[in-house]
């Protein structure tokens, strides 16, 4: 017996208990088990950053990457299943900080930096061990436990050991440059990390005046959006051929920028080089100290502003490299938390975004102000603290791009991209990558392994051996390899002899990231050791092993990687740049990369919108399931609406298959049905009705289709092939053969359960825990030695379908939909038999005319050509008047009189022209008494005329259908037989009493003195 199926799965009972069965019955290690001598399928995870709980748009990077790896385990491929945790860097440092209330980076040196490095573990303890739950809720198979850690001592050693690489190649520096800055966290901020952080923001639009020394009176005019950098001006650029005006009360600018202003003296721009004017803070600044002159620059801009560009090297990217070009001075007016320094006076200790309205109202006081208002424009903002960014200028470390940029191009063209132009992406970033900027003025990171000495000597420790070769003491002290630690430790300089400190700063997190194709495969290790990647504060927190090089050989490259769009600047990108770097070739073979998620109506989800899903109410009220569902129905190339509308609409779709296993079951019961194992392997034998074969057919077919879209990591198509299969499944197998299902047919219900267990297998990987309920029920309870799960019965049979056989059934369904159409545009109910149909151009449907007959209710199916209609053609003036001339009338008269000749390819001879379908316009209408449908090439057309007849038999399955739906009401069983009396009216209708008899299960029908139905169980 097979254990009946609720109307309606309750998500969360079916999913936990599909959860405590795998972890009851250990399905995953049997898996894994299993697959052991099978292919390699290298997966390597993208660490999801442990500061946070599952959330629905990580939820979903995690269900691609569980839908692939099942694939491949279905398909016996043997895998790692190593998940990963990102530990470090400015997420988890703001996160503590936040928590602990400290809102400086003095404060959280006040703090301790010893404390606060055991907060971050503590964050990331708490956020691994969530992280975990959530996604094993989600169905994700990983090796939970022995998960990597970026913030092991290992993972440290290894990025290291790339630095050190770097060094010796000559590609690491130290540069002095103005870069984008966070006031609040006090550090540069990378180009990787910039891109996408742009946000619309108003800002003070202010334009003012910079007195000409050399010309008294007269004034320059400068425009800026940022009022904190004008103390550090020191100069002004204008366009060398562009040309400039003096108005009446000598304000200089581009002619381009004034409107119709009339002007007092025109003059080239070049003209103007060289002049010197004061400078708008000279009073209170080192810019008293600076001669500010007026320099010419190609890049000057005349689309917005004045034409005249106000130059601070200082706080600039452009003006620096300029300044470097014009020699002119650097003011760096700002400390690194954004405040002016001392010497600035009144500006001094204020922060630079904080100044504005004050900057403006002194150089109004002082007639320097030409006009104020505001801007929305475009501005960067911290991406982790929103807090909008500076530029300032500051050594930071770099490595050089120049020698690798083409290698990583090349090695780019050989990774198999999805969506396409993701790898077009990569291409652009590569093409235009600067030095990578790998130093943060941080706490919790990666501790750059620098030690430059006063000698000139720079050493990078590659190891921790190196480290304690080369220091001056024991490393006794030395917990973690991480600040505040390690800052304590001193090396010998090569060099000199002399006593080295570590630089303070750390490194950027996107290093600790990117190293984990050779630190958690073992690259160039000697010897596996076991737990050996559990170090530092990676401890306790996991047993991953350190594995051994052979190691690293059989799974480096990964064979597929896959996360969201922004990746390819950020792991994707430090991931290639570290393994082209350390072995001239890209670490994965292939990447699924995925758009962005907003909410069903299409905005970004924040929490403070209340638009924001956690995992575990999307668990609660969706399942996990239908999550997943959501995310593989989704195109990659397009951003995802997620939410609990689309979830509905989902559940709703899915009681289809739910209700097909139902009705399966149900029949299956009463007739006594034991499935047959072997089936699954070969598909049903015997006696197969063509349907039957049909069936087997079709699902094979989903299973080609399915495979195909996996194998293209195209999880949306996968759905389409399978929702496609279940409709054919319900709405045609089950749907014509029911009366065989109530006869118990052997070969119905043997096809119906094999396409039955197939879907479930082919959608098992989206959908496990239905697919693995389903397989409960319909296999494990109820064949001896079947799998126990349906991920431990490996992959369906992939053997051909008989084409010719799908391609006429399509036809059949092709001509019954259009049927529908037709009856539906006649208004005729659907139970009221018709004479005839015609049916043109489906041809390949012929065989199959009874099932037609049947499922349209028409007593004949002829195929031929449709004469139901009446064609009518007009010429389309637009075309043929001015073609024809006077030619038109006679052409038009023809046509009126029906004197066509029907050509080739909708064209046709009128008149002695021919005239093509562009040349005519085409109307095909119905003639009385028939409904036509018609689509691509095929017609259907229904006879819509009924006589007596016709009209007894229309009453005759009405009244078929009431029974049966007084049968259901009061409760019979579906093989409980009855007495029926008819509806005194329905008297005449007893010349059909064995039609209903068989219909209705009656074992006599009478009529009753009443107008109502009577039926009497046996
Ligand atoms: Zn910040
Ligand atoms: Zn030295």
């Amino acid at each position: 017996m097979f254990a009946p199926l609720p109307g309606k799965p309750d998500h969360d009972t079916l999913e936990l208990a599909v959860l405590e069965r795998w972890a009851r019955e250990g399905t995953f290690d049997q898996l894994r088990a299993k697959n052991a001598d099978g292919p390699r399928f290298s997966f390597i995870d993208g660490p999801v950053t442990a500061n946070k709980s599952l959330a629905v748009h990580t939820a979903w990077g995690r269900t691609l990457k569980d839908v692939f790896q099942r694939y491949k385990a279905l398909r016996g491929h043997h895998q790692r299943y190593q998940n990963g945790f990102d530990c470090q860097g400015l997420w988890i440092e703001v996160g503590v900080e936040r928590e602990l209330g400290l809102n400086s980076k003095r404060e959280i040196e006040e703090y301790g930096l010893a404390e606060f490095a055991r907060r971050c573990r503590a964050v990331v303890e708490r956020s691994s061990a969530e992280l975990t739950a959530g996604s094993i809720r989600l169905g994700q198979w990983m090796d939970w436990g022995r998960d990597y850690f970026t913030f092991s001592d290992t993972n440290i050693e290894y990025i290291w050991r790339f630095l050190a690489t770097i060094h010796e190649r000559g590609w690491l520096f130290r540069g002095h440059r103005a870069t984008e800055w966070c006031p609040r966290c006090g550090t540069s901020i990378s180009a990787h990390e910039l891109a996408g952080s742009y946000v619309d923001r108003e800002d003070p639009s202010l334009t003012v005046r910079f007195p000409l020394l050399d010309r008294p009176g007269q004034a320059i005019v400068i425009w800026t959006t940022t009022p904190w950098t004008l103390p550090a001006n020191v100069a002004v650029a204008v366009a060398p051929t562009a040309e400039y005006g003096r108005l009446r009360n000598g304000d200089w600018l581009a002619v381009e920028r004034a409107g119709d202003a009339t002007f007092e003296e025109v003059v080239r721009g070049a003209d103007l080089v060289g002049l010197r004017y004061e400078g708008p803070f000279d009073a209170i600044g080192p810019g008293g100290g600076v001669e500010h002159r007026v320099i010419g620059w190609d890049e000057v801009s005349l689309d917005e502003g004045t034409g005249v560009v106000h130059i601070a090297p200082g706080c600039g990217t452009e003006d620096f490299e300029l300044g470097k070009l014009e020699d002119l001075a650097v003011l760096t007016p700002v400390d690194e938390s954004g405040r002016f320094y001392p010497e600035y006076g009144w500006l001094a200790g204020r922060g630079a975004h904080a100044v504005a309205e004050d900057v403006i109202a002194d150089l109004h006081d002082r007639g320097l102000l030409v006009a104020s208002g505001t801007v929305s424009h475009r501005y960067p903002e911290c991406w982790r603290c929103h807090t909008p960014l500076i530029f300032r200028i500051s050594d930071d470390w770099f490595i050089s791009v120049d020698d690798i940029r083409e290698p990583m191009r090349e090695a780019n063209r050989t990774v198999e991209w999805t969506p396409e132009y993701m790898g077009k992406r990569m291409d652009d970033w590569l093409v235009n990558m600067s030095d990578w900027n790998i130093s943060r003025r941080r706490y919790y990171g990666l501790p750059l392994p620098f030690y430059p000495c006063g000698c000139g000597h720079l050493t990078v420790i590659g190891s921790r051996a190196q480290l304690a070769e080369l220091a001056t003491g024991p490393l006794d002290g030395l917990e973690e390899l991480r600040r505040p630690w390690i800052d304590d430790v001193l090396i010998r300089c090569p060099g000199c002899g002399e006593d080295v400190k570590r630089i303070t700063e750390v490194g950027d997190v996107w290093l600790d990231a990117g190293i984990v194709p050779f630190s958690t495969l073992g690259w160039e290790n000697p010897e596996w050791i076991d737990e050996g990647y559990a170090t530092g504060a990676a401890k306790g927190l996991t047993t991953a092993d350190l594995p051994d090089h052979a190691t690293w050989e059989q799974w480096f490259p990964a064979d597929w990687v896959s996360e969201m769009r922004e990746q390819i600047r950020l792991w994707f990108y430090s991931q290639l740049f570290m393994s082209v770097a350390l072995t001239g070739r890209a670490p994965y073979r292939k990447v699924l990369g995925y758009e962005k998620m907003l909410d069903e109506t299409g905005r970004e989800m924040h929490g403070s919108w209340g638009n924001m899903i956690s995992a575990e109410e999307a668990f609660e009220r969706m399942g996990a399931d239908v999550m997943r569902w959501q995310y593989c129905a989704q195109p990659p190339s397009q951003n995802l609406l997620f939410g609990f509308g689309p979830g509905q609409e989902i559940q709703r779709k899915l009681l289809t298959l739910w209700n097909s296993a139902s009705f399966f079951i149900q029949y299956a019961n009463i007739a006594g049905f034991t499935p047959d194992l072997a089936d699954l392997a070969d598909g049903p034998t015997g006696d197969l009705t063509p349907l039957d074969r049909w069936m087997v057919a079709r699902t094979r077919r989903m299973v080609q289709e399915v495979t195909d879209a996996y194998e293209q990591y195209l999880t949306v198509n996968a759905l389409r092939a399978f929702e496609a299969f279940v409709d054919d499944l319900s709405n045609w197998y089950v749907r014509r053969s029911r009366r065989r299902f109530w006869d118990g047919d052997e070969a119905a219900l043997r096809t119906l359960w094999t396409a039955l267990v197939d879907g479930l297998r082919a959608v098992s990987p989206i959908m496990p825990f239905r697919a693995e309920h389903l397989w409960q029920v319909l296999v494990t309870d109820v064949v001896a030695d079947a799998p126990s799960s349906v991920f431990l019965a490996g992959w369906p049979s992939m053997s051909a379908p008989d084409d010719d056989l799908l391609a006429d059934v399509a036809a059949v369904r092709r001509l019954v939909e259009l049927g529908r159409q037709a009856r539906a545009a006649s208004k005729l109910r659907t139970r009221q038999p018709l004479r005839r149909l015609v049916a043109e151009g489906l041809d390949r449907a012929a065989p199959y005319a009874g099932e037609i007959a049947d499922e349209l209710r028409v007593k004949q199916v002829v195929f031929g050509p449709v004469e139901a209609t009446e064609l009518r053609v007009r010429p389309n003036l637009r075309v043929l008047g001015p073609r024809l001339g006077a030619e038109l009338g006679k052409l038009r008269a023809a046509l009126e009189a029906g004197e066509l000749e029907e050509l080739e390819g909708g064209a046709f001879r009128v008149a002695g022209h021919d005239l093509g379908p562009d040349d005519v316009l085409v109307e095909r209408t119905q003639k009385e008494g028939w409904a036509v449908a018609a689509s691509d090439g095929a017609t259907v057309a229904l006879d819509i005329e009924i006589d007596d007849d016709l009209h007894r038999q229309g009453r005759v399955y009405d009244v078929i259908h009431q029974v049966n739906n007084l049968r259901k009401e009061t409760g019979l069983e579906l093989t409980d037989r009855i007495d029926l009396l008819l509806a005194s009216s329905d008297a005449d209708l007893l010349e059909h009493a064995d039609w209903i008899a068989a219909e209705t299960l009656a074992l006599s029908v009478g009529v009753s003195d009443t107008d109502e139905i009577r039926i009497t169980r046996r």
